[in-house]
């Protein structure tokens, strides 16, 4: 069995809309995630074990940022 956690799946709800969102971690260590509900595209990255960050790309004229 290959232990490699590549393409293990992320889900978190969508800091902009609340909704869970469920990602695929790509080689570079990067889950990008369209959110089915507002649209919101989140890139998330896995730098370390204890850091990891999300950034959110939200849809110009079809929601406005709520966070
Ligand atoms: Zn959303």
């Amino acid at each position: 069995m290959d232990e490699r956690d590549d393409w293990s799946s992320f889900s978190w709800h969508c800091p902009n809309c609340g909704d869970l969102v469920t990602g695929y971690k790509n080689r570079e260590g990067f889950i990008k995630v369209e959110c089915g509900t507002c649209h919101s595209v989140m890139v998330r990255r896995l730098k370390t074990h204890r850091h990891n960050s999300i950034d959110i790309f939200t849809p110009i004229g079809i929601v406005e940022m709520m966070v």
